[in-house]
């Protein structure tokens, strides 16, 4: 099958982009790495008028780091997690998700805020902005808004982003030496999307835990905050008791459905698995 033919803008700004959006009466996609926009379209699962690429708009490249905040524009490739020494040393939870996110190939084109953006509930990226309090910058015809994590993913592929919109950046407090991350993920084969998943963030105070950020993906149809694991380590030493208290605490954080692979029963058990792993990664001295 092939794509219906359509028409391309290149626009090297926001306003360009959001105008060109607005020219096609809302019968158009904005492409970034088209890692999951192409296939769409090869499939015919969507035919818009018009394909928008944002490659041209320099707002929406680079990362920086001012005042503590780490600013990860949304043409960021994924590859870029991998080497890019602001994100290794300040966002490390997307540095150990990279290499679990497809193959090389496609993490050489697919973009962070592709993933971010599209908010596919098996994707990792999307789980580690929830893991990481991330804040969605969002641009409108209107201007920008910032949308935190918690409000940002709102259901199946659903997220705060409108018709129209663009994801320009994401935000997120710079992760230090007081920080330890750990990321893992269930798959049948590597490169495929995850049975069950899940990064922390976490803060030490000595041996302790001084607070702590748990996400996990593919449990639901947007990625989780598992608040209750989080309430069963805080202030706590990391040890055979505690973790098993936290994956206790898991089971009433999250709430799987039965699909026609996975039955939720199994899912709940993986994740329960999982978190016992990713806590075991964390290097917070015994
Ligand atoms: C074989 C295969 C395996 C894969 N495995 C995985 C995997 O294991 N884990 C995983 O997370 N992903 C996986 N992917 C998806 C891949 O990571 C995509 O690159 C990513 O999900 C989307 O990023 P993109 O830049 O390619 O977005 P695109 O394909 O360009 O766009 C995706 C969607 O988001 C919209 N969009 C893109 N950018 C923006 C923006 N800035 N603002 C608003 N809307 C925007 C587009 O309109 C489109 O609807 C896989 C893809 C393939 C083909």
């Amino acid at each position: 099958m092939k794509a219906r033919a359509f028409a391309y803008a290149r626009p090297s700004s926001l306003a360009e982009a959001h105008a060109a959006f607005a020219a096609a009466e809302g019968d158009a996609s904005y492409i970034s790495g088209g890692q999951s926009l192409v296939p769409a379209l090869a499939m015919r699962l969507q035919a818009p008028q018009v394909i928008i690429d944002l490659a041209g708009i320099a707002e929406m490249r680079g990362v920086a780091l001012a005042e503590g905040t780490l600013r990860i524009g949304a043409l960021t490739r994924h590859a870029e997690a991998l080497t890019h020494p602001l994100i290794r040393a300040h966002a490390p939870l997307l540095a150990k998700a990279a290499p679990f996110v497809a193959h090389p190939a496609i993490r050489n084109r697919g973009t962070i805020g592709g993933s971010v953006a599209l908010a596919d509930p098996a994707s990792e990226f999307p789980a580690m902005m929830l893991a990481m309090g991330a804040e969605m910058e969002i641009s409108s015809p209107e201007g920008s808004r910032r949308v935190a994590a918690e409000d940002y993913f709102q259901d199946l592929y659903q997220t705060a982003i409108g018709p129209g919109e663009i994801l320009m950046a994401m935000h997120m407090p710079a992760a230090g030496t007081a920080h330890v991350a750990a990321f893992d993920e269930m798959a049948r084969r590597r490169g495929d999307y995850a049975m069950v998943g899940g990064g922390i963030l976490a803060e030490r105070n000595g041996a302790a835990i001084a607070s702590i950020r748990i996400a996990l993906f593919s449990v639901g149809p947007t990625p989780v905050r598992a608040r209750g694991a989080e309430a069963a380590l805080s202030g706590r030493v990391l040890d055979a008791q505690s973790i098993a208290d936290a994956q206790n605490a898991l089971d009433g954080d999250i709430d799987p459905l039965d699909d026609a692979e996975i039955p939720a029963a199994m899912r709940r058990h993986l994740a329960r698995v999982l978190l016992g792993r990713l806590l075991r990664q964390l290097e917070i001295a015994p």
